[in-house]
């Protein structure tokens, strides 16, 4: 099925935050099974079943919490690091100590650009403080991404940015993106914009979208995500993206979900044992097709280089 030319690089990029609720609200009180229990025992054992390479997106919270931070150091495997934002829980105006049954309510690109900027600054500095070096790859919280995060990411020596959900226009909580004439591939932004592209490759961080298929008279597309899409409209998301970008020398398939989303009860999607064992199973089912296909896994970070070098 896959152009002999092409390079498929397979992502898959994970929110990693606290528990959550069927409600999706932050768990009271706050619990971490998504991290102590899950991401070594549950997904970094899937991934590394197949030699898949999953990026964790950290969270405040989780990065604020030792049990946690002990975890992930002590993780063993092939996987990337990286940052997530939920901007109402770091300072500057930081607005909850607790976040126990809280929402996440902003989005961080609504803020005045020097406040966002220091927000991914503090963001970043702790990730530093946890792990020693400094993060590379980031998704915004609820995707709230604008050109203004991008130049603050790239001041701060982020090379990946996977905030940008192609078809889609989010309109809550505080504001507006408007991702629907987004590129479907990686690019390098086009100077203060985020879905345009035509930015210096030398200069500018790559976007790289999750994959999604936009479907006939249906408003929102379907995910490449377990619980979201089957394993054969996994399959058929993949071969759409190949054949639809059969020009691209290199191709990207990102996957994305939540750490809570393997817990059940821990986000709205699997409630039961069976549920999360049905969501890993479809998960491995979906990237062992994509192994056979030819993919290579890969961090976030890694698409850099390749992405720089066809553009
Ligand atoms: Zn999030």
């Amino acid at each position: 099925m896959a152009n002999q030319v092409q390079k498929i690089y397979l992502t898959v990029s994970i929110d990693t935050e606290c528990d959550h609720d069927p409600q999706w609200v932050r768990a009271n009180p706050i619990t971490f099974e998504s991290i102590y229990e899950g991401v070594p025992n549950r997904l970094q054992t899937a991934f590394d079943s197949i030699g898949a390479v999953p990026t964790y997106l950290l969270t405040v919270e989780v990065m604020e919490d030792a049990q946690s931070v002990k975890t992930l150091r002590e993780l063993k495997g092939n996987y990337e690091f990286g940052t997530h934002l939920h901007a109402a829980f770091i300072e500057p105006d930081k607005k909850f100590q607790d976040y126990a049954g809280i929402d996440s309510p902003d989005f961080q690109s609504s803020y005045p650009e020097e406040i966002e900027y220091r927000k991914l600054e503090n963001l970043s500095n702790l990730f530093f403080d946890c792990f020693g070096y400094r993060p590379t790859s980031f998704r915004a919280g609820r995707y709230g991404a604008a050109s203004q995060s991008l130049n603050s990411l790239q001041k701060l020596g982020y090379k990946v940015d996977t905030s940008v959900t192609p078809h889609i226009r989010w309109t809550e909580p505080n504001g507006m993106v408007d991702f629907r004439k987004a590129p479907e591939q990686p690019y390098f932004p086009a100077v203060d914009e985020i879905v345009v592209p035509g930015g210096n490759p030398t200069e500018r961080i790559l976007e790289a979208p999750v994959t999604v298929m936009p479907r006939l008279l249906r408003r929102n597309p379907v995910w490449f995500r377990p619980w979201f899409a089957s394993v054969d409209q996994m399959k058929k998301i993949f071969q759409y993206q190949l054949k639809k970008h059969a020009d691209k020398e290199v191709i990207n398939i990102n996957m994305m979900f939540h750490s809570m989303e393997i817990i059940e009860k821990a986000s709205p999607y699997p409630q039961t044992a069976e549920d999360v064992q049905r969501f890993l199973d479809d998960m491995l089912e979906g990237l062992s097709w994509c192994k056979q296909e030819g993919v290579e896994f890969c961090g976030l970070s890694s698409l850099y280089e390749p992405f720089q070098q066809a553009a």
